[in-house]
C-alpha cells in the first residue's frame, strides 16, 4: 500500500495540510506550483521531497520511489504501510541490534 500525505512541510516553516496547496492551487495553479514543488516536504521528517499527484479525482502528495531514501532513518513514512507482521519483524530487527 502506497504512502500519501495529508500535510506537508514548506521549507523551514511548518506543516501544513495539503488543503492549503489545493485551495491555494484551484485559485492560481500556477503560483501554487511555482511557491511549493520543490519545496515541500515529509511532514514527519522533514527530508524527503514530496511530489504532487494531480489527477482528475485523485490529488495526493507522495514521494517518489526513488526518493524514499531520503527520509529520515526513523522516519515512519521510509516504509510502504506495513502490516501487522512486518512491522513487528522491523522492530524485533532494530532491537537485535541495540
Ligand atoms: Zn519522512
Amino acid at each position: 500500500m502506497k504512502n500519501t500525505y495529508g500535510e506537508f512541510y514548506f521549507e523551514n516553516e511548518k506543516n501544513y495540510p495539503a488543503s492549503v496547496y489545493w485551495d491555494f492551487y484551484d485559485k492560481n495553479p500556477q503560483d501554487a506550483i511555482r511557491k511549493y514543488i520543490g519545496h515541500i516536504f515529509c511532514p514527519l521528517c522533514n527530508l524527503a521531497p514530496l511530489t504532487v499527484a494531480n489527477g482528475n479525482k485523485l490529488r495526493y502528495f507522495k514521494v517518489i520511489e526513488s526518493d524514499r531514501d531520503k527520509h529520515d532513518l526513523f522516519c515512519s513514512y521510509r516504509h510502504d504501510k506495513a502490516n501487522k507482521k512486518e512491522t513487528e519483524k522491523f522492530y524485533e530487527d532494530w532491537i537485535a541490534l541495540i
